[in-house]
């Protein structure tokens, strides 16, 4: 059985499906006016193994992750740029499609974009105000949070405390100061940009809690099993879908588990734009790293901790995959895969370690167990056997992907860069830092960069 945290019961509770035969999940997906960082990246990876281990439990899982492509900052970035709001949200999403392709993510099931859910939105926002939950005041329609008797559910926040000195912006038009937006009249930005749409309110647009509301009331109906998203996401956006949806339609439970990946901090500051402190995904590999390493880095800690990005965890991340493909040496990995007689399975320790709170860094050390136990492993025979659970288990977390000779760049002669490498290090403990630049830019030349660290230099 698997076993989740619950942000709802601040508990790991026993994952109970609604439905055993048919998984329901949304995730809430990146909202596209910039290239993704390393943040939304942990995001992604974080459900991607989810999704991983979902379908390996049962037999059909539908995951959700929306496109967020209609919103003041992708408004601000046409502005910014001079192109259509089009224009712009095309180019990210095509740039997130690949970013995180090369960090081996599965695509979802369905990836649903809110402007071409307006229709669902409209509808939506129709029953709430026939409900009671909504109002219109100023051309705005607010969603009353005093309404919805539950409230705060999620984050524990109070109604009464969500007055003045909270985050909550003034607004004279609200009825309540957490009263939040769900539709707003165009503006002259919006007329110029088309960043409009008719509503029964007049021209405007959603707000952005709506518009996830109404994607996976559309996608998986009132009730479904697992909504995700990032730590900052618990509020205001998760408590706001839940009040929407559970007043609009009564006596549902919405999403039965609530799932928050951590942040991706740096200086353990939460990674954002707004902060200015970001890494994207395409300058890390277009440093050269490879997408498996970034992966495999994000893997390293606990998904519900926060993760300090460094230096070092890319430079660990690369030894440790590189001592992963190393036991792949002189094996076919095609014959591997051969080996039909063996009945090789994924041992019990790496699947109880995932089913447990998704503990990838546990499933991690089994992996490396593995590994140990291949260099150890005196006949072919066992060898291999070892190999093919090995190569199987990691795959399942989207490791090992490659194969040596691709890793390593064999056909640039991997003994031939051991040999400048040790070379290298020789020259620098001479102090003969001439010779170590001119090795360095050698390797380079051979596609091979390198850097030092406290366990020796590595190569990427
Ligand atoms: P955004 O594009 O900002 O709407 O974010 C897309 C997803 O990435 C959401 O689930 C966020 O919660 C998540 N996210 C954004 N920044 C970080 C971060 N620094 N660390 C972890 N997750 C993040
Ligand atoms: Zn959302």
């Amino acid at each position: 059985m698997i076993q989740i945290f619950n942000t709802l019961t601040k508990k790991k509770e026993l994952f109970r499906p609604i439905d055993e035969s048919h998984i329901t999940i949304y995730v809430c997906g990146p909202t596209v006016y910039d290239f993704a960082h390393i943040g939304n990246a942990r995001s992604v990876v974080v459900y991607d193994i989810l999704f991983r281990l979902l379908k390996l439990c049962y037999n059909k899982v539908t995951y959700i992750r929306n496109i967020t492509d209609i919103d003041d900052k992708i408004i601000q970035a046409a502005e910014n740029n001079e192109k259509g709001i089009k224009d712009i949200t095309d180019h990210y999403t095509k740039a997130f499609h690949d970013d995180i392709k090369s960090l081996q993510c599965l695509e979802p099931t369905y990836e649903p974009k809110a402007t071409e859910n307006i229709k669902h939105i409209i509808k939506l926002i129709e029953h709430l105000i026939s409900s009671g939950h909504a109002y219109h005041a100023n051309n705005h329609i607010y969603f009353s949070i005093e309404s919805y008797c539950e409230y705060g559910m999620l984050s524990g926040k109070k109604v009464d405390e969500l007055t003045h000195g909270s985050r909550v912006e003034i607004d004279k038009n609200k009825k309540h100061p957490g009263d939040f937006v769900l539709w707003k009249p165009a503006d002259d930005i919006d007329y110029k940009l088309l960043s409009y749409w008719q509503s029964p309110w007049g021209e405007g647009r959603p707000g952005w809690h709506i518009e996830c509301s109404a994607m996976s009331y559309s996608c998986l109906g009132q009730n479904f099993d697992i909504h995700g998203g990032g730590i900052d996401l618990q509020f205001p956006h998760h408590e706001n879908e839940i009040a929407q949806n559970k007043s609009a339609f009564p006596g549902s439970i919405f999403a039965r588990y609530w799932v928050h990946n951590g942040f991706l901090t740096i200086n353990k500051e939460k990674m954002s734009k707004s902060l200015l402190n970001i890494v994207s995904i395409r300058d890390l590999l277009s440093s050269g790293i490879k997408g498996e390493v970034i992966r495999y880095a994000l893997l390293k800690t606990h998904y519900r901790k926060p993760l300090d990005w460094t230096e070092d965890i890319i430079s660990e991340s690369q030894e440790n995959l590189n001592k992963f493909y190393k036991v792949l040496n002189g094996i076919d990995v095609a014959s591997v895969d051969l080996i039909g007689n063996y009945n090789v399975s994924i041992p019990k320790d790496f699947i109880d370690a995932l089913k447990n709170d998704l503990n990838v860094p546990e499933a991690l050390a089994v992996l490396h167990e593995m590994v140990a136990a291949i260099n150890k492993a005196s006949y072919m025979d066992q060898k291999l056997k070892l190999i093919k659970a090995f190569v199987k288990s990691a795959q399942l977390i989207g490791l090992m992907q490659s194969n040596y000779e691709k890793w390593f760049a064999v056909d640039r002669n991997y003994q031939e860069i051991e040999k400048l490498i040790n070379m290298r290090r020789a020259a620098r403990l001479n102090k003969d830092y001439m010779t170590a630049d001119a090795i360095r830019e050698k390797l380079k030349q051979m596609g091979i960069s390198i850097s030092d660290n406290k366990n020796g230099t590595i190569t990427w």
